[in-house]
């Protein structure tokens, strides 16, 4: 059962060769084969490639070549991460047959750390959704529950985690969508500080809120991988120079006598009661490892949905406009030469065509808050309201080291049950969309279960370049709790 080992195991026993990274390799490759026809967390997965990456090296281990620290174990990627001579389409019929003819800088890195590539997981369109069901090509299930969505948009990502069909896995997070599927799956999944791991071969989407992301089966696993990928990267002139730390060296440290903030806000209205119920068991195991808690305000936070829609999808109409069908990716076939204006009605076939309902949708909020008129009514009271949202967290870390509350105010919902309904979609993103807006890094992790059965995340926040703090607090939560070893019966073998 190897697929049920965290990565940090992975690494030990590969280390002792206790198994290699053919055996690990094999023992993932049978879950996908076995469990992905009924998930679809993957939307390409190829068993030799990814024995051929484990075979080379279980040769450079056995030849007693010095070897990087992933040792040959396993990563997902979500497809709007570019790997180079792959295809990274970011679930959009737009990009379907768009090859990459480079590397991201995090995937050099996790190359040059000799881990190993999976396969690339499922999307919303252009990371824009919270359910995975504005993919292109596939519906991903919640591996808990087959009947309900597994968050989105990173929601490939943390299905295939919680599958025990990955040890770790990449996303990408813009207003959640790391930390709202980790909370789904029951999974843990850090979105770092703006900056922090760099976006150069991370397609973008909003680029003042994008940010790369890792989930895994715990803090631990989740600070491995963070090892390996930060760093100033001189391709990407947002990422930053500030020393990245060892965060596996400080894992382990005391949190007695941290200070940790309950936002009121975070309590209120709308908020299911089973998680409300877990932030407070979470508070009380906290608070017997000698953690203290007050409660805060944070008033601001009910303008985090409109101020984050805003901006991500003015920041969308932008960036998506390179989808012209002239420089890559889909181009319509129709035949438009009898048109007045034939490049222009080859644009706008291209795009009515290309693109899915929900990403149109932010194109044309976006072009339209940007336009002149409505420029200053939307787009720039979004940026003035974001800076009061950052300015009040600045506030509330001058009080609290950190930030407890829930990742989201329900559990995994029903496939289809919010599809036709936006709105309710958006407002499920309350509690995370405020920590891009500030650039803070922010982790979900598993706090229990509902009577039904279904994960329970919840959310820590802290101020920028606080993930040390933050990935040591989930660490000790989860020696002192066991939500996040618990796996659905499609892992332990229970089902059939
Ligand atoms: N659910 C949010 C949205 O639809 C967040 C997406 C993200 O973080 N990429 O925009």
């Amino acid at each position: 059962m190897l697929n049920q080992l965290s990565a940090f195991e992975l690494i030990e026993g590969i280390g002792d060769k206790k198994f290699s990274s053919v055996e690990v390799a094999e023992a993932f490759v049978e879950q996908v084969e076995k469990r992905d026809a009924d998930v679809n967390a993957f939307l390409r997965f190829d068993p030799s490639y990814v024995l051929d990456q484990a075979k080379a090296f279980d040769q450079k281990h056995s030849s007693n070549t010095a070897f990087g620290s992933l040792s040959g174990i396993p990563v997902a990627v979500k497809d709007v991460i570019c790997v180079k001579g792959q295809v990274t389409s970011c679930a959009s019929k737009m990009l379907e047959h768009f090859v990459s003819p480079y590397d991201a800088t995090l995937i050099e890195k996790i190359k040059r750390a000799d881990g190993i590539l999976l396969g690339t997981t499922n999307m919303d369109e252009f990371a824009m959704g919270s359910s995975n069901e504005n993919s292109a090509f596939s519906r991903t299930k919640n591996p808990w529950d087959t009947d309900r969505v597994p968050g989105g948009s990173s929601g490939g990502a943390a299905a295939c985690v919680a599958a025990g069909m990955a040890p770790l896995s990449l996303g990408s997070d813009t207003g959640g969508s790391v930390r709202q599927p980790a909370a789904f799956c029951g999974v843990t999944g850090l979105k770092p500080t703006y900056g922090r791991i760099s976006r150069y071969g991370l397609v973008a989407f909003a680029s003042s809120l994008d940010q790369i992301g890792i989930l895994a089966g715990d803090a631990r696993d989740v600070a491995l991988l963070l090892n390996e990928s930060t760093g100033h990267d001189p391709k990407d002139s947002t990422s930053s120079p500030t020393d990245p730390a060892d965060y596996m060296a400080t894992l382990h440290g005391d949190v007695s006598g941290l200070k940790i903030g309950i936002p009121k806000e975070y309590l209120g209205e709308g908020l299911d009661p089973e998680i409300a119920e877990s932030v407070r068991q979470a508070r009380q195991t906290l608070e017997e490892m000698g953690v203290e808690f007050t409660e805060i305000s944070l008033p601001m936070t009910s303008y985090g949905v409109a101020t984050y829609y805003l901006v991500a999808s003015c920041e969308a109409s932008g960036n998506l406009a390179r989808y012209d069908g002239a420089h890559y990716g889909f181009r319509t076939e129709k035949n438009v030469d009898a048109a007045e204006n034939r490049l222009l009605e080859m644009y706008r076939q291209t795009r009515s065509e290309g693109f899915g309902a929900e990403v149109k949708r932010r194109i044309m909020l976006g072009t339209y808050a940007l336009s002149s008129g409505y420029y200053d009514a939307y787009y720039l009271k979004a940026l003035k309201t974001r800076r009061l949202i950052q300015d009040e967290l600045n506030a509330a870390f001058k009080q609290v080291d950190l930030i407890l509350g829930p990742t989201t105010p329900t559990p995994a919902f029903k496939l289809g049950e919010k599809k036709k309904d936006p709105l309710s979609m958006y407002l499920g993103d309350i509690y995370t969309v405020v920590a891009n807006l500030a650039g803070i890094p922010a982790i979900s992790f598993p706090s229990g279960f509902t009577q039904s059965g279904l994960p329970i995340g919840l959310q820590l926040q802290g101020p920028s370049f606080s993930e040390e703090l933050i990935l040591r607090t989930t660490c000790s939560f989860q020696k002192n709790t066991d939500w996040h070893t618990k796996k659905p019966a499609m892992v332990t073998g229970a089902a059939k």
